[in-house]
């Protein structure tokens, strides 16, 4: 049976496809600080809505033995037990910062409010890592606040486009629900790798991996984008593929 794309099911089949091809997934706080070397792939969520399919994808990647890095709007997905939990899974949680859009380009209503968010989050978990929210209704780029402050003063390690930007990464995203589709302005990634041309689905990209690849990757996945609310035909899909991976977590899916 084939798997429809842009659902969890299809999802954990490009997970498959990754570890199949040697890739090693890490979270942004691990390649900023510690690397693995050879095949690389970082995984970023980019929590906008739908706080609920976050949690099944941070359970399908902990079945997989995979870590990635969620980041989490506030007040948009702020929902501290999704967030408890799928730190509990392992994953890293970051926070998903919008805060000059929300301040109107006031930049010291913007680092206070950006200050006040950040604390809220750390009663939860452990941020070590911030990314920009593009806003796509605002004429601001959040991003602009490290023009004029220093997130290292936060106590944040890196900033998900900022720090990444430079790496020998190629940068995809799902924006569209096409990887290889226009991304809006502001997803994109300064010094990264033109989208391999032959990419659109995820079976493009799976195959692409699996052929060719590339040492370094880093994809950006959003959580609602990938249906988990078909009904049992979306529940049967992921459990028949947790059972081909031959692995005893059907505990962790459900
Ligand atoms: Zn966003």
């Amino acid at each position: 049976m084939s798997v429809r794309d842009f659902t969890m099911a299809k999802y954990g089949e490009l997970c498959r496809v990754l570890l199949g091809a040697s890739y090693t997934p890490v979270t942004v706080y691990q390649y900023l600080t510690d690397p693995p070397g050879g095949r690389t792939v970082v995984l970023r969520h980019d929590v906008d809505r739908k706080p609920e399919n976050a949690l099944k994808m941070a359970e399908l990647e902990h079945a997989l033995g995979i870590t990635a890095t969620y980041y989490f709007r506030h007040p948009a997905t702020f929902v501290p037990e999704v967030i408890g939990r799928v730190q509990a899974l392992g994953h890293e949680v970051g926070y998903h910062y919008e805060v000059l859009a929300k301040a109107k380009g006031d930049y010291e209503e913007a680092i206070a409010l950006f200050a006040r968010e950040l604390e809220e989050f750390r009663t939860l978990c452990d941020v070590r890592t911030v990314c920009m929210h593009g806003s796509p209704l605002s004429r601001y780029d959040n991003r602009d606040l490290w023009k004029r402050y220093d997130f290292g003063e936060f106590g944040i390690a890196g900033e998900a486009y900022l720090s990444m930007a430079g790496k020998d990464l190629r940068y995809l995203t799902d924006t569209g629900r096409n990887w290889g589709g226009k991304h809006s302005v502001r997803d994109a990634m300064p010094g990264a790798g033109e989208i391999p041309p032959s990419v659109a689905t995820t079976d493009d990209l799976a195959r692409w991996i699996g052929s060719a690849g590339e040492e370094g990757l880093y994809l950006t996945v959003h959580p609602e984008r990938w249906a988990v609310s078909e009904g049992e035909w979306a529940v049967g899909s992921l459990t028949d593929l947790v059972m081909n991976a031959g692995k005893a977590v059907l505990v962790a899916m459900r």
